[in-house]
């Protein structure tokens, strides 16, 4: 044991410190990782909720080069357990990982060095480590800690829930001994008492950060005229940056996908239907490019860390505020601003619902998935802060307004549309539930093409001429949303009707306001306020134009590098680390190693690079 260890076993929490620095290349601790670290140094479990970005694997990575053993790590993802892996191995720690892809010789490889004690770290999947023969091999090995990654997909009530996660469940009586460490991005205390639960950690602590992701510009829109050329807009006004788009379907991400190169932008399309090996392919060099533009379905998700992506914009609405958060969260990881935009609307909320009304589940979790779609457009379709309603949802208390949000900049303004509401619902009661939206739109206006003799009698024809058909459609939607009109799907012909009776009563009576919202026309950071856009680039250029030849030549550098060792860029450094180093142009070793994002093992190895590319930019 070296004289740093015995040291960190005196002081644990400065020997983590110690490693934070020299492996890692970070300064401090961020947030509350401290105190998960100490938790599980003291040999205690824990489960640990941290918001994406939050630096989660550092919790038990680094009790893993600490405590004696190997640090177990379940993961969910082949993709993400490679990500980590690689950059471990970059950070000059022993890691490596056991899954289904792996071949037998570098199997029998890791098996070699697990038994011989030269491993710090090694990922698997719940279902390869739940096999008899594994849990054998292990229970034969010292464990320094088991770590749960994505903890939420053990629970039901979560948003995305693997059986196969279920089977943790027995690791608290097969290594009563060891601490086991629970963490993920996304729980609400539902979700987080279930985990407990399931996971047998009802006595361990539990720590939850802040959900706030300053860095994040938040903004929704209705869906109007088509998804696509809304899309390429969004993105063109976005020149030279990454970007991530969700769609809905494997075919919508293609059109999309063909729809952004038309427009001259280079897109990669990515959902579960493409050949593994393509796959692949378009994940490096999404990874690997400085601005790419990847379209792709949730199969596109965890696992993807890459630190620049400036936007995500959700062409089709998310399925939970979780999975929003997530999806979103994926964008601006270096801490630089960067916009999430959702493109949504009332047929997709109708969709949703019927989707579960379809699944072979419990009613009991049935209801819960309904009341998460409704939270979700409630947030969409709302008009406070949204930041403020994610945290608030997360069990956040005391949460104030983020301040730069759409909705907190003042784009949507709402006007009380009460009186038009009542004629509305009151169309949609005569008319029986009968009718689409646009027939009750036209119902309303008078203009029905062909009206029967019933309806013209109806006291409810032609009563709506203050708003236009558009003001009408939208009102429609609007009352959808907060539940006072129901779509029926009818089979594709979707028919509207009344919805919550006690509603409905209550607007009739005036004592529930609607309010719409004004302008009609969706916000368009790119065109009104222009402030996401300007942000970013102030920060993307915290870097002196003198230093920005400089800042080149190292990208340049660093993308030869990655290249060649089949890596992405920036687990060699991130672009944060290489501002740095442009600014401070370190004249030694020790100035580069005082560095963020500059450890040990990479000042071995990319230390005299580095400095001589730096040493040929003075004077
Ligand atoms: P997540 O919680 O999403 O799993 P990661 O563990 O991948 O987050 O960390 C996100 C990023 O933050 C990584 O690039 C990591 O190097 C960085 N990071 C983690 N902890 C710190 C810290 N204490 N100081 C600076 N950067 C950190
Ligand atoms: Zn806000």
């Amino acid at each position: 044991m070296s004289p740093a260890l015995a040291e960190a076993d005196l002081a644990p929490l400065d020997g983590a410190r110690e490693i934070l620095r020299r492996t890692f290349g970070h300064q401090e601790f961020r947030g509350l990782q401290a105190d998960v670290i100490g938790e599980v140094l003291a040999g205690r479990s824990a489960m640990a909720v941290l918001p994406t970005g939050g630096g989660k694997s550092l919790c038990y990575q680094i009790p893993s080069l600490i405590r004696p053993g190997l640090g177990l790590v379940v993961s969910p993802l082949i993709a993400l357990m490679t990500d980590q892996v690689a950059a471990l191995i970059q950070s000059g720690v022993a890691a490596a990982r056991l899954d289904s892809n792996i071949d037998p010789a570098e199997k029998a490889e890791t098996w070699r060095r697990i038994e011989a004690g030269e491993l710090d770290l090694l990922y698997v999947s719940p279902e390869g480590l739940m096999q008899p023969w594994m849990l054998e091999r292990l229970s034969q090995t010292p464990l320094a800690l088991i770590a749960i990654d994505e903890a939420h997909c053990v629970s039901q009530w979560g948003h995305d829930f693997r059986p196969e996660y279920r089977m943790l469940g027995r690791l608290a009586e097969l290594f009563p001994a060891v601490p086991r460490l629970a963490v993920t991005a996304t729980a609400d205390a539902r979700t987080r008492e279930d985990i407990r639960a399931e996971l047998h950690l009802e006595a361990s602590r539990e720590f939850v950060a802040s959900f706030a992701r300053p860095e994040l510009i938040l903004s929704a829109e209705r869906k109007r005229g088509t998804k696509e050329k809304r899309v390429v807009d969004l993105v063109t006004a976005r020149p030279d940056r990454s970007g991530v788009i969700y769609a809905g379907s494997r075919d919508g991400t293609e059109k999309l996908a063909q729809a952004l190169r038309d427009a001259g932008v280079p897109a990669l399309a990515y959902h579960a239907g493409l050949d593994r090996s393509l796959r692949t392919t378009r994940l490096e060099e999404f990874l690997e490019a400085d601005a790419a533009v990847m379209v792709a379905t949730i199969a596109f998700g965890m696992g993807v860390d890459k630190p620049d992506v400036r936007f995500v914009i959700h062409a089709d609405p998310p399925a939970s505020i979780e999975a929003y958060w997530q999806e979103i969260g994926r964008a601006g990881r270096d801490g630089d601003p960067a916009e999430g935009i959702t493109l949504y609307g009332a047929s997709d909320m109708a969709w949703a619902l019927r989707r579960i009304s379809e699944r072979d589940v419990d009613e009991a979790v049935k209801q819960v998935q309904v009341r998460k779609v409704r939270q979700l457009y409630a947030l969409l379709d709302g008009t406070g802060c949204r930041a403020a309603a994610v945290r608030r949802y997360f069990g956040e208390e005391g949460v104030k307004a983020c301040g730069q949000c759409d909705l907190c900049s003042g784009a949507v303004e709402t006007t009380d549309v009460t009186e038009a509401a009542q004629k509305a619902l009151s169309a949609a009661h005569r008319l029986g539930g009968r009718t689409g939206r646009g027939r009750l739109v036209d119902h309303l206006l008078g203009k029905t093409k062909e009206p029967s003799a019933f309806e013209q009698g109806l006291s409810t024809w032609g009563i709506g001429t203050e708003l236009s058909a558009v003001q009408w459609r939208d009102l429609t939607e609007q009352l959808i949303f907060e539940g006072l009109l129901r779509e029926d799907p009818n089979d594709g012909r979707p028919l509207v009707g009344i919805g919550d009776a006690d509603a409905v009563r209550q607007v009739f009576r005036g004592e529930r306001r609607v309010a719409m919202r004004k302008p009609a026309e969706g916000y368009d950071p790119s065109t009104r306020s222009g402030r996401p856009r300007k942000k970013s680039r102030e920060a993307l250029a915290a870097l002196a134009p003198g230093d920005q030849p400089l800042f080149e030549a190292l990208r340049a550098w660093r993308s030869r590098e990655a290249k060649a060792q089949h890596v992405p860029p920036y687990v060699i450094f991130n672009d944060r680390t290489l501002v740095e180093i442009a600014a401070a142009r370190p004249g030694s070793r020790a100035a580069l190693a005082r560095l963020n994002g500059v450890g040990e093992a990479k000042l071995a190895h990319y230390g005299e690079a580095v400095l001589e590319i730096v040493g040929g930019f003075e004077g």
